[in-house]
C-alpha cells in the first residue's frame, strides 16, 4: 500500500531525495514541493517549538545543485506527468508550491541564487507559470542582504511569496521563543525588503509557553508593529503547535485550542489585513 501524504504527515525522509521532498501542507491547500537546503538540520535561529529532529546552529553545508536539479525534475515528472498524486494523496489534491522550506534558513545558503534559478527554469520548462506559486518560508534574517534581494528578484515575472516569521515583537520574547537577539529595528529592514522584492504573508506561531497565552500587550505590539504594513502585506497566518517539538527546552510549550487561536485572530483582525488561523 502506497504511503499516504497527509498535513500530519510531515516525514521528509519518506521518499528518501536529499533536496527535494513532496508534502501536504495545510496553509499551502495542497501539495507542495520543498526545496531543503539545509540537509545539515543546522539554523541560524532556535525557535523552541521546531520540528527539525538534531537541530543545531549554524550555516547549511555546500550543495550538490547537479542533484538538486536532477531530483527536482524527478518530483516534477512524478507530479506533473506520472500518477504520483493519485498514489499518495487524498482525492482532489492539487500542486499548489514549490516551497524553499528546509531543516533550517534556506536564505542562509551560498547556493540560494542559483537554487532559485534552477526552480525558475523548471517552472517554464514544465509550463506551470499559471499553475504554482514560488514560496519562501524564511525567518527574514538575509532579506535585506544584496545577495538575497538580487536571488529572489530572479522571479519579478512568476507567482511568488515571502512567507516571513514574525512570531514576537518584543526582543524579550523573540529570545524566549526563537532563541536569538534581534532588535525590532533589524525586523523592520528584513520585512521591509521582503515587501520590495515579493507578495509577503507573515507567518505567526502561537504557543502557550508554561501555561501562559500571549499578554495583551504582546498581541498589541505586534499590531502596532505591522499597523504601517496594512496596504503592503497579503496576509496573516497565524498557527499553534502541529507536532511535537523537536527542541529540548526549559520552558513548557503547548499548542492553543481552536477557540483560545481564533480569540488572539479576532484581536490581530483590527488590522486592515486578511487574517487566516490553521489549527
Ligand atoms: S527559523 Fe525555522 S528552521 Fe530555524 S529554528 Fe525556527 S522554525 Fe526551525
Amino acid at each position: 500500500m502506497p504511503t499516504k501524504l497527509s498535513a500530519v504527515n510531515h516525514d521528509r525522509r519518506i521518499f528518501k531525495s536529499k533536496y527535494i521532498y513532496p508534502v501536504v501542507s495545510r496553509r499551502a491547500d495542497g501539495l507542495s514541493i520543498g526545496v531543503n537546503l539545509n540537509t545539515n538540520n543546522a539554523c541560524n535561529w532556535q525557535c523552541i517549538y521546531c520540528e527539525v529532529p538534531n537541530l543545531k546552529r549554524g550555516k547549511p553545508e555546500p550543495i550538490d545543485l547537479t542533484l538538486l536539479k536532477e531530483e527536482l525534475i524527478y518530483w516534477l515528472n512524478q507530479v506533473i506527468n506520472k500518477d504520483f498524486l493519485d498514489k499518495h494523496t487524498e482525492p482532489g489534491t492539487l500542486l499548489r508550491d514549490i516551497a524553499f522550506s528546509g531543516n533550517g534558513e534556506p536564505t542562509a545558503a551560498k547556493e540560494f541564487g542559483a537554487a532559485v534559478k534552477i526552480v525558475m527554469e523548471q517552472i517554464h520548462s514544465f509550463q506551470l507559470e499559471s499553475k504554482v506559486t514560488i514560496r519562501l518560508i524564511t525567518n527574514g534574517s538575509y532579506l535585506d542582504h544584496s545577495s538575497t534581494q538580487k536571488a529572489w528578484g530572479q522571479l519579478e515575472n512568476l507567482n511568488r511569496e515571502i512567507w516571513f516569521k514574525i512570531d514576537a515583537i518584543d526582543s524579550i520574547e523573540s529570545k524566549r521563543i526563537n532563541q536569538i537577539n534581534i532588535s525590532k529595528k533589524s525586523v523592520l529592514s528584513n520585512l521591509k525588503s521582503s515587501i520590495k522584492i515579493s507578495p509577503t504573508i507573515i507567518q505567526t506561531c502561537v504557543l502557550k509557553i508554561n501555561n501562559e497565552l500571549p499578554s495583551m500587550q504582546a498581541i498589541n505590539h505586534y499590531i502596532e508593529f505591522l499597523k504601517p504594513f496594512e496596504n503592503s502585506l497579503k496576509a496573516i497566518h497565524l498557527y499553534s503547535l502541529a507536532r511535537p517539538t523537536e527542541q529540548q527546552t526549559s520552558n513548557f510549550i503547548e499548542r492553543l485550542s481552536y477557540d483560545e487561536l481564533q480569540s488572539v485572530a479576532e484581536n490581530i483582525k483590527q488590522l486592515n489585513i486578511p487574517v487566516l488561523s490553521f489549527i
